[in-house]
């Protein structure tokens, strides 16, 4: 499906990034492949990009992005987005209802925020996939619980493959 790579244009990284950006195939293995990069990129990383059809640039345009963490996963999503803050302050956020307002208390990251997953919240994330309004989803799973929307759940992982979102 989709792959997001992350690109430094550290001078130290660049020859590998380069290779393995050069490496990927997306014709076989990949319908899509997203770039987070910075926007003012050296020739030589712009090149090997460029080499690689199908590229998604961002081009610093804001990006849609989804964020959900089941129960015992919120204090992990809570480290992730305290992490990566001045990343996601970039871009548009989403997120189930206590995911939301957890992450919000925590980082005062700005964010749209649905219903709780067990009341809708999954479903309202979904049906942003099913109409382009999304970009990117982050979703924190517990697989060791029973959760009484796992219905919701796959509903929705499925749609962010029938609509190559990366999950
Ligand atoms: P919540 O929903 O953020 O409201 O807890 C997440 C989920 O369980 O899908």
């Amino acid at each position: 499906h989709a792959v997001n790579f992350g690109v430094s244009d550290f001078a130290f990284y660049r020859q590998e990034v380069c290779r393995q950006l050069i490496q990927i195939n997306p014709e076989k293995t990949h319908n899509k492949i997203y770039v987070f990069a910075p926007l003012k990129l050296t020739k030589k990383l712009f090149s090997a990009l460029i080499e690689v059809r199908k590229i998604t640039f961002t081009g610093g345009k804001k990006m849609r992005i989804g964020l959900i963490a089941h129960d015992k996963k919120k204090d992990e999503i809570i480290v992730l987005a305290k992490k990566h803050k001045d990343v996601l302050a970039k871009h548009q956020l989403f997120a189930t209802g206590t995911t939301g307002t957890l992450i919000m208390g925590e980082t005062g990251l700005p964010i749209n925020r649905m219903k709780s997953g067990p009341l809708g919240g999954d479903q309202q994330i979904g049906s942003m996939v099913a109409d382009n309004g999304l970009d990117l989803l982050i979703f924190l799973r517990d697989p060791l619980t029973a959760q009484p929307h796992e219905p919701d759940v796959s509903a929705l992982l499925r749609l962010c493959d029938v609509h190559n979102i990366p999950l």
